[in-house]
């Protein structure tokens, strides 16, 4: 019997242990500058494991950093969205008023 290849693990895995890897946001420019802070401040965090703790992104698997730069891109561009989002709403509501 062929071997069963090892399930591909989701998310972020550490290159270390195998365990989970976690961004760690840091909750202080997050809570000052709101959902856009957060975005940003998740966006830029290091993956953090649970036993080895915060892994630099050159130690992570090249299939964890890829798809860990895809996400923090989506999470940037998700601000910028949001900001020309409020910019544009702001614009028509002083246009109206
Ligand atoms: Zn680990």
């Amino acid at each position: 019997m062929p071997q069963t290849p090892p399930s591909v693990p989701t998310g972020y895995w550490c290159p270390r242990c195998g365990g989970k890897l976690k961004r760690e946001a840091s909750r202080g420019p997050g809570m000052l500058f709101g959902l856009i802070g957060a975005l940003i401040a998740s966006a830029f965090s290091p993956l953090k494991c649970q036993k080895c703790g915060p892994i630099p992104t050159n130690q992570l698997h090249a299939d964890v950093r890829r798809k860990y730069r895809t996400n923090s891109i989506l999470m940037v561009t998700a601000a910028v969205v949001v900001v020309i989002t409020a910019v544009v709403v702001l614009s028509i509501f002083k246009r109206d008023h």
